[in-house]
């Protein structure tokens, strides 16, 4: 079988590298010709865990194919998957421009009967726009005989582990109306189908809606444990002995019940803003979801609040080691990352960063290119250096066992900001290091 993706970033390459694995050949298509020229030289545009090594063998075996032409592409295959992006517009509403003009693009050279499948996260509706365009394409080029479908199969895979949630997925939805669509794409799927069903489907409209659901119910988790930490912060309690009082209970879980400084990305925060205006857009008030934005975009500042306070409210001069930048661990993702709220906060309060990450180096490099007030060290212990405080922002292996003593012997001022609760208080204390977290009490 032949696919093409439309969009190679984090979900377009994942999936049709996976997809190749399995044996499809699978010709991906983007605008960015930088990217494309890249991948054909075998260099891998982002940091995700085994998609190197899974990209370069199958670009070898034939089975993975790029271009920057998108009538090569739709030539290709009568499967079209569109995995661009859909960022925020400027209300927070999805835009829809990419998948609008890959849309128009299938079907302006399409010479066959194709099925679209939207992999990008969209709002409900957007397949009937989708197939809007290109009936309008369609009819401009005299073109109306031709057929096509237009299906929903939102992707649930996780940054980090994007490459083993594509090959052994939770659940495969296929949004479509269509029994020939649903069955081509059961086909397509089966090799990732065979121990257990996993493939849910439904109409494409609730399939749109599974997606922005699923983050939804994910963001508010968070954010609920993020405000319970406020309240343990007031109250003198411990977060971290709550967390796990509460998960016992089978109803609640411990799963995603972890407090820190906000949720970040290049989904939560965008899918999460879309499904409030999509939702206001139809005159309907979404109280919870408001509520969790707002609880998380307050969340970001909650360390430097802290911050603010141990050193008298003035930040000026002052130097702060920060570890991770990412907005999660074994990504390099830095969309809406919390480390950006924190690092601008500082710099506009007059201080300096020395910071590390394991992969967001070069991505961090790109957002803030050079600038007097961020130095970009080595290694973690690097960041240390005449710092007058570390400050803990994502929550990578490699920071969760420091050497204790060694941070203590080289911080101005015997503190640590841990916002992602990640240290114990207690033992920091037999250090001699005070850590401040997000709703952790500390030893009296
Ligand atoms: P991305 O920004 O990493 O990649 C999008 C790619 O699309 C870019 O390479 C861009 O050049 C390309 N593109 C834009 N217009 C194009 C066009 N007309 N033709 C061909 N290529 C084009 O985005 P991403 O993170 O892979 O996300 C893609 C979609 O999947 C989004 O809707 C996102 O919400 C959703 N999603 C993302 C994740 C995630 O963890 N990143 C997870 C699930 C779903």
């Amino acid at each position: 079988m032949q696919i093409v993706f439309f969009g190679i970033g984090y979900v377009g390459l994942v999936q049709a590298a996976v997809f190749a694995e399995a044996g499809y050949t699978v010709m991906c298509v983007d605008i960015d010709a930088q990217k494309v020229a890249d991948l054909k030289a075998g260099k891998i545009p982002i940091y995700e865990p085994g998609l190197e090594s899974l990209v370069r063998d199958n670009v070898k075996a034939g089975h993975l194919l790029f271009t920057s032409d998108p009538k090569e592409g739709v030539a290709f295959s009568p499967l079209q998957f569109i995995a661009v992006g859909t960022p925020p517009d400027e209300d927070g509403s999805a835009d829809l421009r990419h998948v609008l003009n890959v849309a128009r693009s299938i079907a302006r050279h399409m010479d066959e009967a194709k099925t679209v499948v939207i992999k990008s996260t969209v709002p409900v509706g957007t397949a009937d726009k989708v197939r809007a365009a290109m009936t309008a394409e369609l009819a401009d080029r005299g073109r109306r005989d031709l057929r096509f479908d237009v299906a929903s199969n939102p992707e649930f895979l996780k940054e980090g582990s994007a490459v083993a949630d594509c090959t052994k997925p939770d659940r495969i939805i296929i949004g479509t109306d269509n029994l020939r669509t649903e069955q081509q794409l059961r086909e397509l799927y089966a090799p990732f189908n065979r121990n257990h069903e996993k493939i849910i489907a439904m109409d494409v409209r609730s399939a749109e809606l599974t997606k922005y659901a699923a983050n939804c119910m994910l963001a508010t988790k968070i954010s609920f444990m993020n405000e319970m930490a406020n309240l343990a912060d007031r109250f003198g309690a411990d977060i971290e002995k709550v967390r796990i009082g509460i998960g016992a209970d089978p109803r609640i879980g411990y799963h995603f019940i972890y407090p820190g400084i906000g949720y970040g990305g290049s989904c939560f925060p965008k899918d999460i803003r879309a499904t409030i205006r999509t939702a206001e857009a139809d005159g309907f008030d979404p109280l919870l979801l408001k509520a969790v934005e707002a609880r998380n975009e307050e969340q970001k500042s909650f360390l430097c609040t802290k911050i603010l306070h141990y050193f008298g409210g003035d930040l000026r001069g002052r130097t702060f080691a920060m570890w991770g930048l990412a907005f999660k661990p074994k990504t390099d993702d830095m969309r809406d990352a919390p480390s950006r709220v924190l690092m601008e906060a500082l710099w506009q309060a007059g201080a300096k960063v020395q910071a590390f990450d394991p992969a967001a180096m070069d991505e961090c490099r790109r957002i803030y290119g050079e600038r007097p007030d961020l130095l970009l060290c080595e290694g973690k212990e690097a960041t240390l250096a005449g710092a007058d405080a570390l400050i803990v922002v994502t929550e990578w292996k490699q920071f969760q066992a420091p050497d204790f003593l060694a941070i203590r012997s080289a911080l101005r001022s015997p503190v640590i900001f841990d916002g992602r609760n990640i240290y114990d208080p207690a033992i920091g204390e037999r250090y001699g290091l005070e850590i401040h977290s997000v709703g952790r009490r500390r030893p009296s």
